[in-house]
């Protein structure tokens, strides 16, 4: 099945003499249950692109479908409703509540789509995580490698259709890094999640099972089964 579609997506940000088209007539189709990596230069689209596909920006033009499901077109209330039942999010800063304990982190996703706030389930997604013994920290207490594994059950906890990882490792030393890329290597091999990371970083690249490269807002090319060498 797809999970994620772009049909001639553009983005242009400003208007009168000076508008910058961050995304230029961008196409493609990802399977369900693959890990992509989006690669880029600064400026490229990158995060123009992560924007438009999760839903957190409308494009200028063009359609975006997650799981069949048209994020384009509609109204706010129905985007916010879509994003938080369907999509997660993971972030080069975390974004972790910090008032709030693990546990209620890892809760909060199913509190706003409106499900049960199912304790058991979040307990054994963080337990998968490593993290079954911090369930009553808060983030300040954790290390940059945990709040980001605490960032990764937050956006498993609701089977989202997809997840969108900006940046994911950009903050973490070598080691946290190759923690957080197999966790959501195995999200991806084990329970069939789709995630879509971008990132500059051709060791966290080389975790994905392909790698999309942007150049000045199009799709410049790809690559099936990069590894660290290949990519960079
Ligand atoms: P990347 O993530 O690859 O660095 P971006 O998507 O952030 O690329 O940016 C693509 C282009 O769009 C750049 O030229 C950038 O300056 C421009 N851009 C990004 N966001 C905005 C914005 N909010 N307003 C105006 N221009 C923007
Ligand atoms: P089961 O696989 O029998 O549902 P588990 O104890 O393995 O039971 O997981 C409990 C719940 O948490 C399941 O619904 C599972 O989908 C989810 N889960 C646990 N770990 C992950 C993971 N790494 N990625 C996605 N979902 C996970």
């Amino acid at each position: 099945a797809e999970a994620l579609r772009l049909v001639q997506v553009s983005k242009t940000y400003g208007t009168g003499d000076n508008p910058v088209r961050a995304l230029d007539d961008v196409s493609l189709s990802l399977a369900a249950g693959t890990f992509t990596a989006i690669m880029g230069p600064s400026g490229s689209g990158k995060s123009t692109f992560l924007q438009c596909a999760a839903g957190l920006d409308q494009p200028t033009a063009g359609r975006v479908f997650i799981d069949g499901a048209e994020l384009t077109g509609g109204s706010e209330t129905a985007l916010t409703k879509f994003r938080r039942q369907r999509i997660g999010f993971i972030f080069q800063q975390f974004n972790l509540l910090p008032t709030l304990t693990v546990l209620q982190n890892v809760t909060l996703p199913l509190r706003l789509a409106g499900k049960r706030a199912d304790r058991k389930r979040a307990i054994a997604i963080l337990e998968r995580v490593g993290l079954g013994d911090r369930i009553g920290h808060r983030p300040a207490e954790l290390s940059g490698g945990q709040q980001q594994r605490v960032a990764i059950a937050r956006a498993l906890v609701t089977n989202p259709s997809a997840i969108f990882a900006d940046e994911p490792t950009g903050a973490l030393d070598s080691r946290s890094a190759r923690t957080v890329l197999s966790l959501l290597a195995e999200a991806v091999r084990e329970f069939g999640q789709t995630v879509v990371m971008v990132t500059h970083d051709p060791v966290a690249a080389s975790y994905a099972d392909s790698v999309i490269f942007l150049a000045d807002g199009r799709i410049a090319g790809s690559l099936d089964r990069p590894t660290a060498e290949t990519v960079a």
